[in-house]
C-alpha cells in the first residue's frame, strides 16, 4: 500500500487529505496547528507531531501550505528521504517554484510542480483541477494522489515551473472577475441601481460569468466565510505580478491587489478574498 505523508490540513489541505485517505492510501498528516488535522484520525489517517514524523517512510510527500517560504521551511524539517515523490500542491509562484526544485534536487526527491485550480467545495466534492509538470516514472504515484482529490489532472511537461507558470495565468483571471464583480456591485450601489439587476440582465448572456455569482452574494450580505482567504489571495495577486515583471502591464491585476491589501490591512485577512470588496465601496 503506497503511504502518503500530507502537510498542511487547511482549508484545501483538509478536504484533499480526507478524500486521499478515503481512497484507500496509508496517510500521515500534519498540520502546524495540529486541531486541525485531528478530525482527519477519525477517518484512518495518522496525526503526526512533526514534519518529520509524517514524512518517515513516506512514498509520496504532498505540500499543500501557505506560501513557498512555508514550503521551504517546512521540507527542511521533514528530513524527506532520498527517492521520494514530492508532489508540491501549494501556490508558491515562478521563483519559489525554482528553489524549491533545487531544494527537491539536492535532497534526491523527485519533484512535481502540482498547483490545483478549484477552491473549499470542488476541494471537498475531489473536483479539483491538477496542473502538473514532473518527471515521467514520477505520473504513476502522483496519479494516484492526484486522482482521489481532483477530476482533472493535465500533465503540462517535465520541468518544473510548467504548471506554476498556467496557475498564474489562470489566477490573474480569477482575480480579475473577483475584482470587476466588487466594482459592479458598489457601483450600482453608489449608483441607486438595485444590484440584483446586475445578475437578472447578464441570466443567459455572453457575459454572464459562475464567479460573479459565487463571489457576488457575499458582497451584497457582507459576510465572506473563507473559500480562499485574503491574505492567501493579496499573496497570489504579488505573484502574478512579480512573474509579469516589466513584459507586460498587469495593472489589473495591481489594482486587485491593491484592494485585497487594503482589506487584509484592515483586519479581514482570513476572511474569504470577496472581502476587497469592503475596499472597493470604502467600507469603514
Ligand atoms: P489556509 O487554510 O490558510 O492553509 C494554509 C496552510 O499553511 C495551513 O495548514 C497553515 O497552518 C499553513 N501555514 C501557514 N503558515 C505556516 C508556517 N509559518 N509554518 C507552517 N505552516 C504554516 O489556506 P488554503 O486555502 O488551504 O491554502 C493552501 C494553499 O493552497 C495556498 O498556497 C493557496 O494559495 C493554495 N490554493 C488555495 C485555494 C483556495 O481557494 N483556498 C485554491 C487553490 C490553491 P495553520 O493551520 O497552523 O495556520
Amino acid at each position: 500500500m503506497t503511504t502518503v505523508a500530507f502537510l498542511g490540513t487547511g482549508i484545501m489541505g483538509h478536504p484533499m487529505a480526507k478524500n486521499l485517505v478515503r481512497s484507500g492510501v496509508e496517510l500521515r498528516v500534519w498540520n502546524r496547528t495540529r486541531g486541525k488535522a485531528e478530525p482527519l484520525a477519525e477517518d484512518g489517517a495518522t496525526v503526526a507531531g512533526t514534519p518529520a514524523e509524517a514524512a518517515a517512510g513516506a512514498d509520496v510527500f504532498v505540500t499543500m501550505l501557505a506560501d513557498g517560504l512555508t514550503v521551504a521551511d517546512v521540507f527542511a524539517a521533514a528530513n524527506v528521504a532520498p527517492g521520494t515523490v514530492w508532489l508540491q500542491m501549494s501556490t508558491v509562484g515562478v521563483e519559489w517554484v525554482g528553489k524549491l526544485a533545487e531544494l527537491a534536487k539536492a535532497a534526491d526527491v523527485v519533484f512535481v510542480d502540482a498547483p490545483v485550480m478549484g477552491t473549499k467545495v470542488p476541494a471537498e466534492q475531489a473536483q479539483l483541477q491538477v496542473l502538473a509538470a514532473g518527471p515521467d516514472d514520477a505520473h504513476k504515484k502522483a496519479d494516484a494522489v492526484f486522482g482521489a482529490v481532483g477530476s482533472n489532472t493535465r500533465w503540462l511537461g517535465t520541468e518544473p515551473g510548467t504548471a506554476t507558470r498556467l496557475k498564474l495565468v489562470m489566477n490573474a483571471w480569477v482575480l480579475a472577475l473577483t475584482n470587476a464583480t466588487a466594482e459592479s456591485l458598489a457601483l450600482a450601489r453608489a449608483l441607486g441601481v438595485d444590484p440584483q439587476l446586475f445578475f437578472d440582465v447578464m441570466t443567459g448572456t455572453g457575459f454572464d460569468v459562475g464567479y460573479a455569482r459565487m463571489k457576488g452574494p457575499l458582497m451584497l450580505d457582507g459576510d465572506y466565510p473563507a473559500s480562499f482567504p485574503a491574505t492567501l489571495a493579496a499573496k497570489d495577486a504579488r505573484l502574478v505580478v512579480e512573474a509579469a515583471g516589466d513584459a507586460i502591464d498587469v495593472a489589473g491585476t495591481a489594482a486587485t491587489l491593491a484592494h485585497l491589501q487594503a482589506a487584509v490591512d484592515a483586519g479581514h485577512g482570513e476572511e474569504d478574498m470577496a472581502v476587497l470588496y469592503r475596499a472597493v465601496a470604502k467600507e469603514a
